[in-house]
């Protein structure tokens, strides 16, 4: 009995991965997907004991002008929950046809679906990197950020100039977490004794 009631509780633990589907993609494709969805998780995860330890870091500045850090730290949690194994929105792989005007991904809401263009899956840069295009799209769906400002120098010029706008555009939480400095880093493994 007791074996029966821990592999009924195991399948329903087990039932959230099987939700995570992935469509029309190429078999390699698979991987790239998973390792992206990882990154984002952990980048997020990095990002928000980043502005916890540093609310008022001139980073935070930079990407968010003065919108207060808890404002900022809603649409990150929010997102990280979504980030996570299980509760990812379904993917789908996008012909170049269907990704006309340069964009490496895109967001629908019903059904909830992230589409990636075939640049998604190209040579990664210092901005607009995998992990950063799943957390764009995922503040979407999940905190219904906008796209009222695209790339860096517009995103930062927002934040100047409209700082609760900023706070609701995804490429500014995007650049916000792709470009965190590395004091957010998690210390390295070895450590030097002080002389
Ligand atoms: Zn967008």
């Amino acid at each position: 009995m007791r074996r029966l009631i821990l592999a009924a509780i195991l399948s329903v633990l087990a039932l959230p991965a099987a939700a995570e589907r992935i469509v029309g993609c190429r078999a390699d494709h698979g991987p790239v997907i998973a390792a992206a969805w990882r990154e984002a998780e952990a980048r997020v995860d990095a990002a928000i004991r980043f502005l916890n330890a540093n609310p008022d870091h001139p980073h935070v500045r930079e990407w968010f002008g003065t919108t207060p850090a808890p404002a900022i730290r809603g649409v990150l949690k929010i997102s990280l929950y979504r980030l996570q194994h299980g509760r990812r929105p379904e993917v789908e792989c996008l012909s170049e046809k269907a990704c006309v005007g340069g964009f490496f991904a895109t967001a629908r809401f019903q059904p909830e679906r992230i589409g990636l263009c075939p640049r998604f899956f190209g040579p990664e840069g210092q901005v607009d990197r995998r992990f950063g295009i799943l957390l764009h799209e995922v503040t979407h769906l999940a905190a219904g950020t906008q796209d009222r400002a695209y790339g860096p120098r517009a995103s930062r010029e927002l934040a100047r100039r409209n700082p609760s706008a900023a706070a609701t555009n995804a490429d500014n939480f995007e650049y916000f977490v792709e470009l965190l400095p590395d004091a957010a880093a998690p210390p390295p493994a070895t450590s030097k004794q002080p002389r």
